[in-house]
């Protein structure tokens, strides 16, 4: 056990924060800490179950006095995003984390420290081991894989739950309370492109150097995406025939470069003026902007203007971008979509664009909307990879109890806020109707990188309040 003087207040905490710690968990590794889990609730004769994808169910009773009040979730996921300093030589995926006090910061010995959202693990059980504190029936909720598409939320029986009421311990801000977030899914335009001749020398762009991001989180912060910026450059070209086109690495990142082969009768001192002043342009909003422009020879395969001019405007007159805010947090975006992976091969160029929305309906009208352009141009389109979003419905009685309870204590306002990225909540408010649930947590800086650290004053704060907001429940 490390020293922990000055936090005894939440030692209760802090241990079982070193059990989960000490457990190897990786996204796709939750064997371990599912049987870690049934074995504390067999310890303490709580009733449990277990599933097949890991998920893990604990349900404790009422306290006294607080046996005719509505049951309440908690819930936090077991496995954590795995980085490792280069060069440190325990292996984390057999030895778990290794905890490091270093002040009011707690952090790991080069790898991640799994407080996101192992910090959420160790408040419910903290909370399930306590005799001290008041709370209606618990029905703790353990899902596993989140990190990799909310796995184990995904494959839950949702039918071993009757609480209507939740709070999701997932969040690393302290004083932030998540009241909703976006679904997605994923879209593949495709716009055969066959037509052209053989050539025996082209010109080349590489554009780089931008600042991408998430392309939900990011995607109202002005970053440029490299696909439009470069098509937008070549239509600008008279008479350009394509050879290639390509960029982006993610479907849900914002593409920081993109490249393209290309011919035209331009001749080459024109050629360089249009695309450096095109460039340009965005000298504002992307400082680090470059791109390199040259001549290559050699045998390949140009496609004809027609063509190559039809595929440059299915990339430039798709939208993308911001498309709608939500009504009660006019500057929180409901509903977005994103260009993030560009490819011209096969005889065809493909694009892949993320869709969110907070609500399912903004998402599905925001998908016919794109088909009906991508068809009218020409291109077909495929769906998959759809997830439900959690839509703000008001401020529901346990988002007031909240509220009340986080000012009497903090003499402030809470900052109630809907992200426009995926939670396992979405899921859970798709699954449980009239779900009522807050998404919250303590400052836990920098997660899914090795230099992840929890703040423990913020760590006790956020127990102690997490123990009022029960007993008032
Ligand atoms: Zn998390």
């Amino acid at each position: 056990m490390l020293d922990f003087t000055g936090f005894e207040k939440i030692s209760d905490f802090l241990y079982f924060f070193e059990n989960v710690s000490s457990i190897p968990r990786g996204s796709g590794n939750c064997e371990g800490i599912a049987k870690y889990l049934v074995s504390f609730a067999k310890e303490r004769g709580l009733y449990y179950m277990r599933d097949s994808a890991n998920n893990v169910i604990i349900k404790k009773a009422a306290t006294k006095g607080y046996e005719d009040h509505a049951p309440i979730i908690l819930q936090a996921h077991t496995d954590m995003v795995i980085a490792v300093e280069d060069g440190f030589g325990s292996d984390i995926h057999t030895n778990g984390v290794t905890l490091v006090r270093d002040g009011d910061f707690l952090h790991a010995d080069g790898t991640t420290l799994g407080g996101d959202d192992g910090i959420g693990v160790a408040y419910i059980l903290a909370i399930l081991n306590s005799d001290t504190i008041s709370h209606p029936a618990i029905e703790a909720l353990f899902t596993a894989d989140e990190e990799i598409g909310l796995i184990g939320a995904d494959m839950l029986d949702f039918s071993k739950l009757r609480s209507k009421r939740m709070i999701n311990l997932d969040i690393d801000h302290e004083g932030l309370f998540v009241v909703g977030c976006a679904g997605g899914r994923r879209a593949d335009v495709t716009l055969p492109i066959t037509c052209g001749e053989s050539v025996s020398s082209c010109y080349s762009i590489n554009l780089f150097g931008l600042a991408g991001g998430h392309s939900g989180g990011d995607i109202d912060k002005g970053r440029v995406n490299a696909l439009i910026a470069l098509a937008d450059c070549l239509k600008k070209i008279d008479n350009v025939r394509l050879v290639s086109f390509s960029g982006g690495d993610a479907g849900n990142a914002i593409p920081r470069s993109a490249s393209a082969r290309f011919v035209t009768d331009m001749d080459e001192s024109e050629l360089c003026e249009i695309i450096t002043s095109h460039f340009k342009t965005y000298e504002e909003a992307e400082k680090e902007l470059d791109f390199r422009f040259s001549e290559i020879t050699g045998e390949m395969y140009a496609f004809c203007t027609e063509e190559s001019k039809n595929a440059l405007d299915l990339i430039i007159n798709l939208p993308c971008g911001v498309v709608e805010h939500e009504e009660a947090f006019p500057t929180r975006v409901k509903t977005s979509l994103s260009l993030g992976i560009a490819a011209l091969e096969n005889g065809a160029l493909t694009l892949t664009y993320e869709l969110r929305s907070s609500s399912d309906l903004s998402k599905e009208a925001l998908a016919r909307a794109l088909e009906n352009m991508a068809t009218s141009r020409g291109a077909s389109i495929e769906f998959s990879k759809d997830y439900p979003g959690w839509e703000y419905t008001g401020e529901s009685e346990l988002i007031s109890t909240m509220r009340k309870t986080y000012v009497d204590m903090y003499g402030d306002e809470p900052n109630v806020i809907t992200i426009h990225a995926g939670l396992e909540c979405g899921i859970f408010s798709d699954e449980i109707e009239g779900l009522e649930c807050v998404a919250m947590g303590p400052d836990n800086y920098n997660i899914h990188t090795t230099a992840e650290c929890a703040f423990l004053p913020s760590v006790e704060r956020v127990f102690d309040y997490l123990k009022k907001v029960l007993e008032s429940l």
